[in-house]
């Protein structure tokens, strides 16, 4: 295992992060480590903790996390997220099949700003646990833009205010595997009765049940049960209800009959608010880190994709400076953030979109550029006009020049025509939504 561990992470990797670690017993499926610092075990854990599980995992398949304990307590005190310990699974809980809740994801460590402040509201109103007056609470928004974490802040909440409370969190996927294993071992019964016997039953990235039609089917009756004991459920997708392909119509009015509400991307203010809120617990760890005034808001500004990037650049960052006992600055973010920062540079080209959307309608990219006026030209030609001015920051003379020398009014047209045709025609706005999907991916 540990030649293999090298191999994937480095020698240098290998030395400073994972030799220092300490293995110190298993409970139930997790492995414990000594570290010498949180800081060490939370970098530890954000870098390489999916690879190090499937290494344990590999020899003993039980272990499904990891847990890091630092030997001094006076060091843990400071640890940035330990404010709320860890809730042991009582013994009647055991039986369920929940997903373990993350420490760190608490009302108290997300921020809140103008793109979320509505989530952040439902959630709060939600974790009361008063009368249950929307039901389902459904989340959605992009990726890394903090629906895990409200949903794990409203269990943190709910179970403290309430112990006795049985709150089920897990993602669909979850709920899938237990479905599937439990009709290879003929558990129907058990399964059933015991997703009908919680008081909130909440379920991460259902879009993930999509397409899968027994696993809906099953999804539905838990859930129309629920409902009808008044239960509280509360569901995230990566999309709203009415986006999301392949899930039966009665699933999806079901959704969307408690309360919707999404996460807007992030803002300049709101990631500035984040990092700002996680460096001042990073600084409460390592005293002696200085970060250079203007270093903050570089980030705030070119890092604007998802919170989890953001978090793993100042992550690394602290890690880098802490290793070289430098101060944080703008040398340090470019030496150590050179391929976040050039990731997050890629620009959507009017070329790009040009190819990609022949290859999509299988016709030449000479098609999409040249004088032919059928409608297998035009309106591929049109979808991409559409997408140059979505996706790019040309102007419309710009694009009609990149389209063969067409003029800026017959753009304008077909930007407007696909506009139209986005409302009228599902097929188009699927074409749409893929060719989005696949260029910013
Ligand atoms: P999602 O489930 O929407 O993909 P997560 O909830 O997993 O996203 O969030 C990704 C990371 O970003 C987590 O570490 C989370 O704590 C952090 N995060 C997201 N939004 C916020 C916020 N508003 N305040 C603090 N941390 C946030
Ligand atoms: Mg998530």
């Amino acid at each position: 295992m540990q030649s293999n561990i090298c191999k994937t992470v480095g020698d240098n990797n290998y030395k400073t992060w994972i030799k220092p670690l300490k293995f110190c017993g298993l409970d139930g499926g997790v492995a414990q480590f000594h570290a010498p610092t949180n800081f060490f075990g939370n970098y530890v854990s954000q870098n390489f903790g999916d690879f190090l599980i499937s290494q344990i995992a590999g020899v003993n398949p039980s272990v499904r996390r990891l847990a890091f304990k630092v030997a001094d307590a006076a060091n843990s005190a400071a640890e940035p997220h330990a404010s709320k310990p860890e809730v042991a699974p009582q013994p009647a809980r055991e039986e369920l099949p929940g997903a373990p809740l993350d420490s760190r994801f608490t009302f108290d460590s997300f921020v809140v700003g103008k793109p979320n402040e509505l989530a952040h509201a439902a959630a709060k109103r939600v974790a009361e646990g008063g009368p249950v007056t929307f039901n389902p609470l459904f989340l959605y928004g992009g990726v890394g833009l903090g629906k895990t974490h409200l949903m794990h802040a409203i269990a943190w909440e709910l179970r403290a205010r309430n112990p006795n409370l049985v709150v089920l969190y897990l993602s669909a996927e979850q709920f899938m595997y237990r479905f599937v294993q439990a009709l290879r071992e003929r558990r129907m019964m058990d399964f059933k009765e015991m997703f009908r016997s919680v008081d909130v039953l909440m379920v991460d990235d259902v879009q993930f049940i999509a397409g899968k039609d027994s696993t809906q089917e099953e999804f539905f009756h838990t859930f129309n049960a629920l409902v009808d004991q008044n239960k509280q459920i509360i569901i995230s997708a990566d999309r709203a209800p009415d986006e999301i392909k392949d899930l039966e119509n009665r699933i999806r009015s079901r959704l969307q009959s408690g309360l919707v509400v999404d996460l807007h991307p992030t803002d300049y203010e709101l990631r500035l608010g984040i990092l700002q809120t996680k460096a001042e617990m990073y600084r409460a760890h390592y005293p002696g880190l200085q970060i250079d005034d203007g270093v903050l808001e570089f980030l705030a500004q070119r890092i604007s994709t998802n919170v989890r990037v953001l978090e793993g650049a100042l992550t690394r960052l602290f890690a880098f400076a802490s290793l070289v006992g430098k101060p944080i600055n703008m040398d340090l973010v470019h030496d150590s953030l050179a391929d976040v920062l050039r990731a997050s540079e890629r620009k959507i080209s009017i070329d790009e979109i040009q190819r990609k959307v022949a290859d999509h309608y299988n016709i030449r990219l000479s098609d999409i550029v040249g004088p032919k006026r059928v409608r297998t030209f035009a309106r591929p030609r049109q979808v991409a006009m559409y997408l140059c001015k979505q996706l790019t920051s040309r102007s419309l003379p710009e694009i009609g020049r990149r389209f063969g020398g067409r003029d800026h009014t017959t753009v304008m047209h077909g930007v407007r025509r696909i506009e139209e045709l986005r409302q009228q025609d599902g097929q188009i706005e699927e074409d749409i939504e893929m060719l989005r999907r696949a260029l910013e991916a």
